[in-house]
């Protein structure tokens, strides 16, 4: 198995091919780079080899480096683990840094060989990273690759040289939303950015690489920060105008990330650091704060959640064994706000729609919405006018059931109520054939109940999506009393078409994410009621890592669809309901006409143009604040701890039965802490018995609702950690 090939051409020419056999997408191991590494010497010491074209055999460059590589590098290194991380990534520098000085003298930079990239597509992680030590970029003109780092995504930064070499190269402010974001461009966008040289036809990429190679001069090969007097584009720190980007930067990272995302504060420091000394030195530096970050539990953690399991459970870990369910007609009922976006990602996708609504109006206001994204897309230059054709040519809008025939899948998103949804299940089973599998949309309803209205209960099942649609990467599947693996499979390998990130639950009231997000909103509220300031309420979750407070949330939601919520849980619950005192925030703000950013008014002011403008300051006036105010880390507990609570609940209860699940449908789903990989890695990083502790603590000053679980005691009892006792987590069936 060889992930690289050489081959000489009669021209001189060597080049080195990237295809990792049996994968769809290069990926770089240690045993990737090691060929690499053995061919780049090959080359250099070929007296006949003039220069050399780095390509790939498959569509795409790459698509990075596997992580789990660099997981286990730290495994392996055991008690050593820094020093093996660290010196596994200097040992890549060391190879990269080879071929960008290609055998040149170092004093006279002269005598070295040409070595050049050449992308089909896209390049991402070390697969620019790589591109970024050869001489020049050459990149397919091709509109679907993506260029770009997004390694700050999954909790590290770019430390195979790619910060270093992007910030000399563009400078830090221009580097910034590259490595600090991880901005993702396509070839011609990459190429104005300064990142990329050239974007050729896709024909002549060879060609074109090859031309340059058998041309190049000494003084073509000579980076800009190897040649003397080289100055950092924008300045280095203490350059005056480098200064002011230094001192930016710092304020907007801290900012945007409150804090709490390890990689973004370690890359800056890498990067202003690295701006101050020699490049092979500012290599090292960036290896030892990469090495930091990896040593961080949250990076471990982002990774484990953002690009492990993410990955393993959209290729499938849960699905049952049953043939392939790929979906060829789906059907949708209901062109309201969720049944349109459904329409639109399955007919993106490539399936053909039929998207049924009561009033012909109805069904086609649900197909314009499609229109509306895709007329987005091609403002914005991500959609041609075919693409929107061909997307809104598979969509059929109709009142007419009879159009579902032949449908293999049915979404059903009609209104909120069992007897609608019982209807419409009668009817669409009277069209379609015996073998369609029949999901819902609710958000509250238990698909066990649901299922009673269907001939085929075990063809019955939740499919959760989230609002808005074409944005929200998770999928809540559920699994009813009487549902079959069929269907199952079903839901998965229709999430999988989709490309969104699948999780697959018990049916319980809120099914997981509304489950645990709810007690979240709940908490903000009681926090006001008591007094509390509701800034320091919606600042503490913002420094823990929340992407919005609980107040924001909820507006951002709407105060009357948590009435409605309030309302039918209280009726399901009667006198075992818990959440009287938030809700009476709730109905009063109701009370007030202030139903949240849809009408511009909720716990925070709006604009005329919709734009929050503060908190509303008539809260104080009907929540006064009390003194003292509780320190932030008790806001913080309360406001963590009424979510992973709930998640170790649903655990308990069986509703989850995979905590990679529950971690990664944390993170998608309702945006928890990301930098802590989810609820249950989080408990891990504080440990079961100082969670318990906590719990104990708040269940004295605050009542019942944190009773730490039987679950997370027996597990501090015993010294465990989630992902140790649920490690072999079972297949669900
Ligand atoms: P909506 O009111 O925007 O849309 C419902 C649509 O169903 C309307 O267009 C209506 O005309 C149509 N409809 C009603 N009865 C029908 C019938 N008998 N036959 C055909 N069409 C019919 O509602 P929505 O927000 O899109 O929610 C739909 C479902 O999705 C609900 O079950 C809701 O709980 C669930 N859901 C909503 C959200 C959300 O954020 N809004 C999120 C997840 C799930």
């Amino acid at each position: 198995m060889t992930d690289f090939t050489y081959v000489k051409g009669s021209d001189g020419v060597a080049t080195i091919t990237w295809d990792v056999p049996g994968k769809s997408m290069n990926v770089m191991s240690l045993a990737g780079f090691a060929e690499l590494d053995a061919h780049i010497d090959t080359a250099l010491a070929d007296p006949t080899v003039k220069g050399v074209i780095i390509t790939s055999g498959k569509a795409d460059f790459a698509g990075g480096m596997d992580l789990n590589v660099i997981a286990r590098m730290k495994e392996e290194g055991g008690a050593q683990a820094a020093k093996a991380v660290f010196d596994g990534v200097m040992a890549m520098h060391v190879i990269l840094r080879k071929i960008e000085r290609a055998g040149m003298d170092p004093k006279t930079l002269k005598g070295g060989k040409p070595i050049v990239a050449a992308l089909p597509g896209t390049g991402l992680g070390i697969g620019l990273e790589l591109p970024l030590a050869c001489h020049r970029i050459f990149v397919a003109d091709n509109p679907k690759a993506r260029i770009g780092l997004p390694e700050i995504m999954v909790g590290i930064f770019p430390g195979g040289g790619g910060t270093t070499r992007l910030v000399r190269k563009l400078g830090a402010m221009a580097a910034a939303p590259f490595l600090l974001e991880g901005k993702l461009s396509d070839p011609k966008a990459a190429k104005a950015a300064g990142i990329i040289d050239e974007v050729v036809p896709s024909a002549d990429l060879l060609t074109r690489a090859r031309a340059w190679v058998l041309a190049a001069s000494d003084a073509d090969l000579v980076k800009p920060w190897d040649a003397k007097g080289y100055k950092m584009p924008g300045g280095t720190p203490y350059h005056p105008a480098g200064f002011m980007t230094f001192v930016g930067a710092s304020a907007m990272v801290l900012g945007q990330t409150m804090g709490v995302y390890p990689a973004a504060k370690a890359l800056l420091s890498a990067v202003y650091e690295g701006a101050m000394v020699p490049f092979d030195t500012a290599l090292k530096i960036e290896a030892r704060w990469f090495t930091s970050v990896m040593m961080n539990p949250s990076s471990g953690a982002m990774i484990r959640s953002l690009f492990i399991n993410k990955g393993a459970l959209e290729k499938g870990a849960n699905r049952p064994d049953a043939p392939d369910q790929t979906v060829k007609k789906l059907g949708v009922i209901g062109a309201g706000m969720m049944g349109a976006g459904i329409a639109y990602v399955a007919a993106n996708a490539g399936i053909a729609v039929v998207l049924v609504d009561a009033t012909q109006e109805a069904a086609d206001r649900g197909k314009a919405h499609s229109e509306g994204i895709l007329d987005k897309g091609i403002a914005r230059r991500k959609v041609t006018v075919e693409k929107k054709a061909e997307v809104l040519a598979r969509i059929t809008a109709t009142t007419d059931y009879a159009a579902l025939a032949g449908c293999d899948l049915i979404v059903e998103a009609v209104f909120e109520d069992p007897k609608v949804k019982a209807a419409v299940t009668a009817k669409v089973e009277a069209a379609v054939g015996a073998d369609c599998i029949f999901a819902t949309n609710t958000s509250t309803l238990p698909i066990t109940e649901l299922a009673r209205a269907s001939t085929h209960p075990d063809q019955f099942i939740g499919i959760h999506f989230f609002s808005p649609v074409d944005k929200m990467a998770l999928v809540e599947i559920i699994r009813g009393k009487a549902t079959g693996a069929r269907a199952v499979a079903k839901a998965l390998d229709f999430v999988r078409q989709i490309r969104k990130t699948p999780i697959v639950v018990n049916d319980a009231r809120f099914f997981y994410a509304n489950r645990c997000i709810i007690p979240y909103l709940n908490e903000g509220a009681r926090l006001l009621a008591e007094g509390v300031e509701p800034a320091l309420i919606e600042n503490a979750a913002k420094l823990v890592g929340m992407p919005l407070g609980p107040l924001q949330l909820v507006d951002e939601t709407s105060i009357d669809l948590g009435v409605k919520i309030a309302k039918a849980t209280k009726a399901a619950m009667g006198a075992d309901y818990p959440d009287d005192t938030s809700d009476a925030v709730l109905f009063w703000m109701a009370d007030q006409g202030r139903l949240g950013r849809k009408n511009g008014a909720g716990f925070y002011a709006y604009d005329a143009q919709g734009k929050r403008t503060g908190l509303w300051e008539g809260l104080e006036a009907h929540f006064p604040h009390a003194s003292p105010q509780p320190d932030l880390t008790e806001v913080q507990h309360r406001l963590l701890f009424a979510q992973v609570l709930e998640a170790v609940r649903a655990l308990e209860d069986g509703v989850l039965t995979d905590i990679r699940e529950g971690d990664v449908g944390a993170i998608l789903g309702w945006g928890f802490a990301p930098w802590s990989g989810g609820p249950f890695s989080w408990l891990d990083m504080i440990g079961a018995a100082r969670a318990v502790e906590i719990c104990d603590g708040l269940t004295v000053t605050h009542g019942p609702r944190f009773t730490a679980p039987a679950l997370l005691r027996d597990m501090a009892s015993k010294g465990e950690q989630f992902y140790t006792r649920f490690a072999a987590t079972p297949k669900a069936a």
